[in-house]
């Protein structure tokens, strides 16, 4: 299995495989740059079908948050980590502490915190053993979800580019389209709702999205529906590579902007969005809401409307991201990787 060679490992600054083999732990965790911060990124439990597929995961979503985090204005660089187990059967606390064991190995190189298959619980296992741990309960009880604040992020993000793409400043009687009534994309339908937008939601937990299309007098449709939707604005807050060669081609909305990561099925998606005229806003510019939280938590002067004011920085950047795009021809996700790159000095 190459990796210097491999094709996602775009010069990682330090790869660790880790093996504890009485409670079962084999892990990966990936640091891809640290010139801004030490680098933060999630720990997914996965059930890998090969070591190759989570090598491949862990430095694919490893260099994204290097990307992240730069476009977010923090001082963190890019890691993640992967452990190859079902969350469902073989997540024992003996595992977690071995993680964390391996965390502080790396001696605040890499903070972990949640990601597909890990939980604010499996957290405080972890952080038993290390204090390079985020998304922990705070000392004040509130929750650790990041989702209320990455939907707060994406709430602005999807104003900069209303304004870029539609040409106005208010949301009052915008259609948008939501793709997922999830943790983020049902608080993002709420705060649309109380901006006078008008939704059109779907998702395949029927049952939820009954329940929220009643709360907030929105139309509901069907999964696949979502992409005919008769709208201005499509919110993608569901899963990956959702726009394809065939969903870009039907879309009726002029501006796409939501929660999910690596919405572009391929990077050649971007260049189709551009060709149809529908201004795409880059995903991990949009969903940073959560990692600017978890960066606040770490902090002693921890303060709420300080972190929802760094978060609206996320509508600054894109007021700066998209007349750049526009001036030089590239789509939005294009300029969002330059502009990246500079700040974390390979550009
Ligand atoms: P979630 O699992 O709570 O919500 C996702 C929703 O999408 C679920 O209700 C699910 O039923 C629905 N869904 C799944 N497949 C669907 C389909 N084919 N059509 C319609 N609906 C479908 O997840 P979340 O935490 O709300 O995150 C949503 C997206 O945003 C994910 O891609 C996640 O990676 C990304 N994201 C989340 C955060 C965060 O803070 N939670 C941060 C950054 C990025």
């Amino acid at each position: 299995m190459p990796l210097f060679d491999h094709p996602e490992f775009d010069h990682h600054r330090q790869v660790l495989f880790g093996c504890d083999p009485e409670s079962g732990l084999k892990a990966i965790i990936a640091i891809h740059d640290t010139t801004l911060g030490p680098a933060l990124g999630g720990l997914r439990i996965y059930p890998y079908a090969s070591e190759e597929e989570a090598l491949t995961d862990v430095l694919r979503l490893s260099r994204g948050m290097s990307y992240k985090s730069a476009m977010a204005n923090l001082p963190l660089g890019g890691g993640k980590a992967v452990i190859i187990a079902d969350p469902h059967t073989d997540k024992t606390p003996a595992l977690l502490r071995a993680m964390g064991r391996l965390v502080e190995s790396l001696g605040g190189r890499y903070i972990t915190a949640e990601d597909s298959g890990s939980s604010e619980a499996d957290m405080q296992v972890i952080a038993e053993e290390t204090a390079h741990v985020g998304g922990l309960r705070r000392a004040d009880g509130e929750s650790g979800d990041p989702s209320p604040f990455t939907a707060w992020g994406v709430f602005c993000a999807l104003k900069s580019a209303v304004r870029h793409g539609l040409g106005r400043d208010d949301l009052e009687g915008l259609r948008v389209a939501i793709q997922g009534v999830g943790h983020v994309g049902a608080h993002l339908a709420r705060h649309l709702h109380a901006a006078g937008a008008e939704l059109v939601l779907t998702d395949v937990n029927r049952e939820a999205l009954t329940h929220l299309a009643e709360e907030l007098g929105a139309e509901a449709v069907a999964p696949e529906a979502i992409f005919d939707a008769d709208v201005d604005l499509l919110a993608p807050c569901a899963m990956g590579a959702v726009l394809n060669d065939s969903t870009v081609e039907r879309l009726k909305a002029k501006v796409v902007c939501g929660a999910a990561n690596n919405q572009l099925a391929t990077p050649a998606m971007a260049e189709r969005l551009m060709a149809r005229g529908i201004l795409y806003t880059p995903d991990y510019v949009a969903n940073a809401g959560g990692v600017i939280e978890i960066a606040w938590q770490r902090r002693e002067d921890y303060d709420r409307t300080a972190v929802m004011a760094h978060i609206e920085g996320v509508g600054v950047t894109l007021d700066e991201l998209f007349p750049r795009a526009a001036r030089e021809g590239l789509s939005p996700a294009t300029v969002a990787d330059a502009m990246a790159r500079e700040r974390f000095g390979r550009g």
